[in-house]
């Protein structure tokens, strides 16, 4: 007999491929054993789904330094959670559109005078994931170099350990901040709030998962800050520059000049008249 999968040869006391570990089924499919089968996979992932959401809070470092050192059965592997989390959240994302698109206004962070239709925000809906994906890189650089001194994890593992952090807050906020949104409150303002809750929480894994003093997770917490000001200050000035590139820039001065120089004619034309 040979693997139905990989073609590879079995012996007769097999019971999981030796190449690429599928098991071995010999018996012809029946309804009973597709129960089977299906009940013994379908409460094995739910199983150490739950076991992974329960430990990251209560031994976070168990599960990313576990799974940075090889850890792999135990608990759910990073990009299985992380595609969890990205699911949830799009099923988040379609609740609040579809039925309460009144949370969703991103009005209250912006000045009273600016036009409605100014800030479009629909295609951060749609893109959301990738933006997710895009930032974990970035976090991961960050964690990088606050924790550069202490010579323990690489750049990868950094990214491993920042993707079950943020997974796990993404899952937390999704189930609390739906809700809340439906009960009238805005998206982006209970957002912002829960940010504060991420960078507590961050802190508290990276202090589990190294093992650091209280002292020094709050050096660090700071010096990570001081970095993401850096961060944001060189993501600004990358802006201006494309933009003084692109033309747009100038074109932002020359109207902002344009409409100062209408309303002082159109003050100086009023103390004329007055
Ligand atoms: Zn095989």
């Amino acid at each position: 007999m040979e693997c139905k999968n990989c073609d590879h040869p079995l012996l007769e006391i097999d019971h999981y491929c030796r190449v690429c570990g599928a098991k071995v089924i010999r018996k012809r499919l029946t309804l009973k054993n597709l129960w089977v089968e299906f009940s013994e996979k379908f409460f094995n992932i739910e199983n150490t789904l739950l076991k992974t959401y329960v430990a990251l809070f209560t031994k976070p470092g168990e599960v990313i330094d576990g799974y940075n050192k090889g850890v792999r059965k135990k608990y759910l592997g990073v990009f299985n959670y992380f595609a969890l989390a990205v699911t949830l959240s799009g099923i988040q994302l379609f609740i609040l559109r579809k039925f309460f698109p009144e949370s969703l206004d991103i009005s209250v962070f912006t000045a009273q005078n600016v036009p409605e239709g100014t800030f479009n925000v629909d295609w951060v809906y749609d893109y959301y994931s990738l933006i997710v994906l895009v930032n974990l890189p970035i976090y991961a650089l960050m964690a990088y170099l606050v924790f550069y001194t202490l010579k323990r994890y690489n750049f990868t593992e950094h990214l491993v350990s920042m993707t079950y952090i943020i997974t796990q807050y993404s899952i937390t906020s999704a189930f609390i901040i739906t809700p809340l949104c439906m009960l009238g409150n805005n998206f982006y303002i209970i957002g912002s709030l829960f940010n504060l809750l991420l960078l507590g929480y961050t802190a508290y894994c990276y202090k589990k998962t190294l093992k650091l003093s209280w002292e020094g997770i709050l050096l660090r917490t700071l010096l990570f800050l001081g970095i993401a000001i850096g961060f944001l200050i060189l993501q600004s000035l990358i802006q201006l520059l494309v933009m003084w590139k692109s033309g747009s820039l100038q074109e932002m001065i020359d109207a902002e000049k344009t409409k100062r120089g209408l309303s002082y004619m159109a003050s100086s034309f009023m103390n004329w008249t007055s």
